[in-house]
């Protein structure tokens, strides 16, 4: 089993992170955990075929978990082989009604692909299942259970099983610190975690010294009342130790990062809780469980 990180971001768009998206490989299927935007990209970067994707589960509908979903869904089919309709799992009436969204906008896109040579198959049957607290997806080769967590609105944390290894990865989602993340997260090979909360780094951009585009808001701390707010739905650095180490996880991956966070305060807060493997996430990052190996793309 490997996971790869595609989108290690938050809703603040950058080129360095894009939103959320989790490709988890196991023997030869591809499961893609959210399609935040920057998805479709992040996978050629990785040498993924778009169209090699048969599931796709949303964690939420919040924009940087779902904004790339039209343009995956068109590119996996118009990449795909026909032979596997894509299927898609998350809570509902969002799920049905972004898919339903897609064919509405998109009905007259599609015909004429279809006219030019796209397969017959692979988009007029798309799939939903809605997802609840406890649902539990699986194959022959792998489970997936789903478990509600503490978000703005309906969210899900999912634990995915490679059946034939019995290793076990763990995807927090968008969450508080919370009984269900450390429930869901018992004794897993791997937990990827929200780790939204993070002191700025010492050296953050500046309009003066770089060409780039500069998200000023997030150069400096955040306003007491905000990062208040942004705390009651995620988790800064001590509580994604705390889960980890209650959860007893073997490593665990920081994710979901606003712009120009430190890293080593990350580790380190982390690192005061957790006595596992820590590792802050970057995009492209590809992390082995069988055992845990981490590389990057990128
Ligand atoms: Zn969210
Ligand atoms: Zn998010």
């Amino acid at each position: 089993m490997k996971v790869t990180l595609l989108g290690t971001g938050s809703p603040v768009p950058l080129p360095d992170r894009a939103g959320t998206s989790i490709l988890v490989s196991i023997g030869d299927e591809r499961l893609l955990f959210d399609c935040g935007p920057g998805t479709v990209t992040r996978l050629l970067e990785n040498g993924i075929n778009p169209g090699s994707i048969d599931r796709l589960f949303f964690t939420h509908h919040h924009i940087d978990h779902n904004a790339e979903f039209f343009n995956f869904a068109i590119t996996n089919w118009a990449r795909g082989n026909g032979s596997e309709t894509l299927r898609i799992h998350g809570p509902n009436p969002w799920t049905d009604t972004l898919l339903e969204s897609l064919y509405d906008i998109y009905e007259e896109d599609i015909e004429y692909r279809e006219e030019v040579g796209y397969p017959s198959n692979g988009i007029w049957d798309v799939e939903t299942d809605p997802v609840d607290d406890g649902s539990v997806i699986e194959t022959s080769r792998w489970r997936v259970e789903a478990r509600e967590v503490d978000h703005s609105i309906e969210a899900y944390a999912y634990r995915i099983t490679d059946t034939q290894t019995g290793r076990e990865v763990v995807l927090s989602g968008d969450t508080s610190m919370c009984d269900e993340i450390v429930e869901i997260a018992d004794g897993a090979d791997l937990l990827v975690q929200d780790c939204c909360i993070a002191p700025v780094a010492d050296d953050p951009p500046t309009d003066e010294d770089t060409d780039a585009y500069v998200w000023d808001e997030y150069t400096s701390e955040l306003p007491d009342e905000k990062r208040a707010g942004l705390h009651e739905t995620h988790c800064d650095p001590s509580e994604a130790g705390e889960i980890a180490s209650n959860a007893a996880v073997d490593t665990v991956v920081l994710t979901h990062l606003l712009p120009y966070r430190d890293r080593e305060a990350i580790r380190s807060g982390v690192a005061a809780q957790f006595d596992g493997d820590i590792i802050v996430a970057e995009d492209g990052l590809e992390v082995g469980v069988d055992p845990i190996d981490a590389t990057t793309n990128r």
